[in-house]
């Protein structure tokens, strides 16, 4: 018995009764390993199109396990092995809801609720990639945004260090989380896929760079008086009309009378 079995449970059982007692029909080569995967007997893996290309996205009994871009199946799967240590196999389709959320969640605004698997990672990491998922598409936060938001402003660096482990990129949006600075920085599939995915989900790169390089950080609102991070949905809309400021601290801008807003919490980002 190797380490790591767990003896079928009872539900676990019928349904692989019920596998055995197909007699001679036989089952698609991909159907027992995403059954396996569903009881937790098995983690499996699809290849999924998405706006960088295609990845390998694994799950298992604790949801969503891993999203990857190797060169190859079998380089995914020592990978995986590597990293989990327990073995994944390579099915054509995952099972419906779960198929349909991962192709909501990579490809459009609607939001379906997804089981992600976040055993194996620490508290620490798991408030960090947490916070992650709460970023709206089309927006970005800094790495200190982060920090001071879980209640760890020191901890920049180590945010920055569990976003790089972040088991499942673009499920868990850490390409959203750009540096202080507000350039955008690293990515775990290169700052080229970065600038792609947040160029498709509508947070222009060119802007946040350009940004960047003028050391704007903050855009405030010449009408109601509040300041925002400068892909704030509210503020982003605001752009195209001459009614904002630029700044280049949270100090600034109080100092202007302007009250930090209360969606995207830019004092935070100091
Ligand atoms: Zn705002």
């Amino acid at each position: 018995m190797s380490e790591g079995y767990r003896a079928p449970t009872a539900g676990t059982q019928r349904v692989l009764d019920g596998l055995h007692s197909r007699g001679n029909v036989r089952a698609p080569s991909s159907f027992l390993p995403g059954v396996l995967a569903r009881v937790g007997l098995q983690d499996a893996y699809w290849q999924q199109g998405t706006p960088i290309g295609p990845v390998y996205v694994a799950y298992g009994e604790g949801g969503v396990s891993a999203v990857r871009q190797t060169s190859s199946p079998a380089h995914f799967e020592e990978w995986y092995r590597a990293r989990f240590g327990r073995p994944v196999t390579q099915v054509a389709r995952p099972p419906r809801p779960l198929a349909d959320v991962v192709e909501q969640r990579l490809g459009s605004d609607a939001q379906g609720e997804i089981e992600i698997d976040l055993r194996g990672v620490t508290a620490f990491q798991r408030a960090v990639l947490q916070k992650t998922m709460e970023i709206p598409r089309g927006e970005v936060r800094p790495y200190g945004w982060i920090a001071r938001e879980i209640g760890r402003p020191g901890a920049v660096r180590a945010v920055g260090t569990a976003l790089n482990h972040n088991p499942v990129p673009l499920l868990i949006p850490c390409h959203r989380v750009v540096q202080t600075n507000g350039r955008v920085g690293e990515y775990a599939f290169g700052s080229a896929a970065k600038r792609a995915v947040l160029e498709a989900e509508g947070a222009s790169p060119d802007l946040l760079e350009n940004l960047a390089r003028r050391g704007v950080r903050y855009l405030g609102d010449t009408e109601d008086h509040t300041f925002c991070l400068p892909t704030c949905a509210g503020m982003h809309r605001r752009l195209a009309e001459p009614r904002f400021v630029t700044f280049r601290t949270p100090q600034q801008a109080v100092s202007a009378g302007y009250r930090a807003c209360d969606v995207c919490r830019p004092a935070l980002a100091s």
